[in-house]
């Protein structure tokens, strides 16, 4: 079976652009809990010459604050249930927001290992903002832009060795 990576945070931190830069092709694979399906994007992607699902959280959620917090939920709880390893994106621009935290508490409860990509580092000067989500309590943190990359190679070496 080819492992599972699954892509999850709040909206806006960037999960798309980062899948979108990873993947080559898209899969058709059909969720099998029912309504899920709509909410992910599945591809395939490989890093040191290994294959792994990719899947995008969160792609047509639409609706209040609410329901954003209940379908971000839903998807962390699908992604620890099947993913073989998970990749938390949080943003530098905003800082730890009480999202982040939410999403962080129900992943520390996994026993998946969880990444944490702090995106929009875009720039030498965003990492020291990146500092403070040390805070969310995550042992593997990876400063990353996935508008040009950088970071992006330390962080899927690190990920396909826990595959
Ligand atoms: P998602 O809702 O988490 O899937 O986020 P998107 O991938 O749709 O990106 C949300 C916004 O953040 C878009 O305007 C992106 O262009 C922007 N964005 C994504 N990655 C980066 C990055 O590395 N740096 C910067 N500056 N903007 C980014
Ligand atoms: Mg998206």
């Amino acid at each position: 079976m080819m492992s599972i990576v699954a892509v999850v945070g709040r909206p806006n931190v960037g999960k798309s652009t980062f899948f979108n830069r990873l993947i080559q092709r898209r899969e058709a694979i059909v969720d099998a809990v029912s309504g899920v399906t709509r909410d992910r994007h599945y591809g395939k992607s490989d890093w040191n010459g290994k294959e792994f699902s990719l899947i995008d959280t969160g792609g047509y959620v639409k609706g209040s604050d609410d329901i954003f917090e209940a379908e971000i939920d839903k998807q962390v709880e699908l992604a620890i249930d099947e993913a073989d390893a998970i990749i938390f994106m949080v943003d530098v621009e905003s800082g730890v927001t009480g999202m982040d935290e939410d999403v962080a508490k129900l992943l520390r409860r996994s026993k998946k290992p969880i990444f944490l990509a702090i995106n929009k580092v875009d720039a030498a000067s965003r990492v020291n903002d990146a500092l403070e989500f040390y805070s969310l309590g995550f042992e593997n943190q990876y400063n990353i832009s996935s508008i040009n990359g950088s970071g992006t190679g330390e962080l899927l070496d690190d990920l396909v060795k826990a595959l």
